[in-house]
């Protein structure tokens, strides 16, 4: 499929198939710029629905049919979509993931995909078919029902692409694309032409959530041009690229926050074997919680571990941690929030970190806790100067 490469998979979001009249737009872009593929996600709102109603029923998330449900709401938008574009002589394939061979793992709920059996799509394209791939859905080899985790089906278009061999891959979705900061908080955010792979990946792990992570990753592993763009306005969009010399002028390219985050502090743990530390991540890891800060204090009792989970972890933590360590003091804050800077001209300036705590502290924004890497500095605050903290930084670093 090497000539593939030229080819081009789109991806629209909830806003986009939000209605009959969006989805007649979506089937226009489509007849007019003939991608190879198309994945969608559910009409907006829809898959909050289904877990609402789920979630009635029974607070498990591990099993198939919980997968089965909330991702039933992509099938509905595959064969809408599918109507529209027939309607204009498009020769529609419309597909779930099974058929479109999206093979996953077991994890119910935040399944990873492991393969993309090509041949079907492959095929049906060769035919002259436009397949029609119903996002965030996946399947076991057993054949079993999965999904990938909210805002999963960005993921699935980036699979899809490096499925056939596609070169491009365009999300589109409702704003111009990749913003220095989210424009609902900071109204002169700007819009980034070109992000690299790297920054988006922190941008995206920062709180940013105009891509699902996973999906960066993605592009950046089989190499696919992936482009951010809006489905109602003709704006050129954010392309995302490898890190180029240039680049490192810059010293933040952007500023993320999520306000998703809660603070743990468990202990302190007498630790005679120096083991407690893999004891508390392996027990977390085992219920795949991803865990971010983390921090120890040698207190004369023992450790106190202090770390911070995604909100959507929160109750699954403490059903883990007050298992395996039910005679600990565990305490939890969730009125947290983490702003960070980021950006690969981080690597080549020096004092940086020094700028930033200067910048919170003239703010009155006290820091609660901090984690680096080579190209972003986090900072957890508290959730009420959350939005103080970004335009501050933004003031302070771009613009
Ligand atoms: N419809 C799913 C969700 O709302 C997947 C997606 O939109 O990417 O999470
Ligand atoms: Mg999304």
């Amino acid at each position: 499929m090497e000539n593939n490469r030229k080819v081009t998979v789109f991806k629209f979001g909830g806003t986009s198939m939000g209605s009959v009249q969006t989805i007649e737009h979506v089937a226009e872009l489509c007849a007019r710029h003939k991608p190879a593929a198309v994945v969608v996600s559910a009409m907006a709102g829809e898959t909050n629905r289904l877990v609402n109603l789920a979630k009635s029923i029974d607070l498990r998330t591990d099993v198939p049919e919980y997968d089965l449900l909330v991702a039933s709401g992509e099938q509905v938008s595959v064969a809408l979509l599918s109507l529209a574009l027939r309607k204009r002589g498009v020769k529609p394939y419309p597909m779930l993931a099974s058929q479109a061979g999206i093979r996953t793992d077991a994890q119910h709920s935040k399944a990873l995909i492991q393969s993309v059996d090509r041949s079907l799509m492959v095929q049906k394209i060769a035919d002259g078919f436009l397949p029609i791939v119903a996002g965030f859905q996946g399947v076991t080899v057993e054949g079993v029902f999965t999904s990938l985790g909210r805002g999963g089906s960005d993921t699935s278009a980036v699979a899809v692409a490096a499925g056939i061999g596609a070169g491009t891959c365009v999300i589109y979705t409702d704003v111009d694309g990749v913003y220095t900061t989210d424009p609902r908080v900071y109204p002169q955010a700007k819009l980034i032409r070109k992000i690299c792979y790297e920054e988006m990946l922190e941008m995206a792990s920062q709180g940013s959530k105009v891509l699902h992570i996973r999906s960066v990753q993605l592009a950046a592993k089989y190499g696919i041009d992936l482009w951010v763009k809006n489905t109602f306005s003709d704006s050129e969009g954010t392309q995302m690229i490898e890190a180029t010399a240039n680049m490192e002028s810059e010293i933040v390219t952007g500023i993320a926050c999520s306000k998703e985050e809660c603070w743990f502090t468990l202990g302190p743990i007498p630790d005679p074997q120096n083991n407690c530390l893999a004891k508390v991540f392996g027990a977390l890891a085992d219920s795949s919680i991803n865990v971010d800060i983390i921090t120890q204090n040698l207190e004369p009792q023992g450790k106190s571990i202090n770390f911070t989970v995604a909100t959507s972890d929160q109750s699954q933590a403490v059903t883990v941690l007050s298992k395996a360590f039910h005679n600990t003091s565990l305490k939890v804050l969730d009125n947290v929030a983490k702003v960070s800077i980021v950006g690969v001209g981080m690597r080549t300036h020096a004092g940086v970190a020094a700028r930033l705590f200067r910048c919170l502290e003239a703010n009155q924004v006290p820091v609660l806790l901090v984690t680096t890497s080579e190209i972003k500095v986090a900072c957890l605050i508290d959730r009420d100067l959350a939005d103080a903290a970004v335009k501050a930084l933004h003031k302070e670093f771009i613009s």
